[in-house]
């Protein structure tokens, strides 16, 4: 199995880790080699651990040897899965499914990561509608068991079924939704997130008291405004934008902070400072 994944982000360089610790062959992309580079040192830094603490049955370089990097798209064209964890911006995934589309072997299945974005949208783009499904896998990807299997509007069972049996070979739980906007996880987290934020801006309290108080008292392994700086908050607004404009309904508009912060290079854990520094 060749398995290809596009961005050596966060989420692009754990699906890249777990695919190849599956024993796949496995090809990254990114837009500069310094994107791949770093991309390799945070999954090679993850091996590490992972071995260290004995749930790594494979020495850490042979795991390693089963990824290639590579700038260069048309390299995924004997690809039979294309994971992409690009930027969650929709026009920016489409021009990238439009050129895959073409680049891909036909029976190649294409999928996306995205957070939120219509897989059925990104399923058009990509020419191949019944070969594209929405693999949406939660971060840190080596740690986190769920991946959310979304089937666009033409997406085909014999498509799911492959994707479904691949997730269970990467050692994930699958489970199915259909596309409706942040689908499952993110229809029902961001907003909560959101709402962590909002008081944050309203002065209802710091944020180590918002995160205490959701962690103790609603037993959440982590507070929502850690859980925003770890997802990243330019994703989260991305995610916001998409439930509200998708859905309608000013129940799901940005908090005015949140935005603020995205404006400021604020990113989270990623940029060094979110709600908390790094
Ligand atoms: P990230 O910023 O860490 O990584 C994105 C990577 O994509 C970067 O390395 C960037 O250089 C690369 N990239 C951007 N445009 C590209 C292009 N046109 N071609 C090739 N590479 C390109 O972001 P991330 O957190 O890894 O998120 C990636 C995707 O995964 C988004 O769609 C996001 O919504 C989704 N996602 C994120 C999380 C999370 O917790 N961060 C969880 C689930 C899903």
């Amino acid at each position: 199995m060749k398995f290809g994944v596009i961005g050596a982000g966060q989420m692009g360089g754990g699906i890249a880790q777990v695919a190849a610790q599956s024993g796949f062959d496995v090809l990254v992309q990114d837009m500069k080699q310094e994107f791949l580079d770093r991309g390799r040192a945070v999954i090679q830094k993850s091996l590490a651990k992972l071995h260290e603490k004995g749930r790594l049955p494979d020495v850490p370089e042979a795991v390693l040897a089963r990824i290639q990097f590579t700038t260069n798209l048309t390299d995924f064209a004997d690809c039979d899965l294309v994971v992409e964890a690009i930027v969650e911006n929709e026009r920016v995934k489409a021009d990238l499914f439009r050129q895959l589309g073409q680049i891909v072997k036909p029976e190649g299945v294409l999928a996306s990561n995205t957070s939120s974005i219509p897989i059925t949208a990104l399923a058009s783009a990509s020419g191949r509608p019944d070969r594209f499904i929405g693999m949406h896998f939660m971060n840190p990807v080596p740690l986190m068991q769920l991946v959310e299997v979304i089937r666009g509007y033409s997406t085909s069972d014999a498509t799911a079924q492959y994707v479904t049996e691949t997730a269970h070979k990467m050692g994930k739980t699958p489970l199915a939704c259909n596309d409706f906007p942040g689908f499952v996880s993110n229809r029902i987290l961001m907003p909560m997130l959101n709402e962590a934020i909002q008081c944050v801006m309203e002065g209802v309290a710091e944020p180590e008291a918002i995160d205490g108080i959701m962690k103790l008292g609603m037993n959440h392994p982590m507070g929502p405004l850690t859980l925003a700086d770890f997802i990243g908050l330019d994703t989260c607004l991305a995610i916001m934008e998409v439930l509200h404009q998708g859905l309608g309904d000013d129940k799901y508009r940005p908090s005015p902070l949140l935005r603020k912060m995205v404006q400021a290079g604020l990113l989270g854990r990623k940029s060094g400072q979110g709600f908390y520094s790094y």
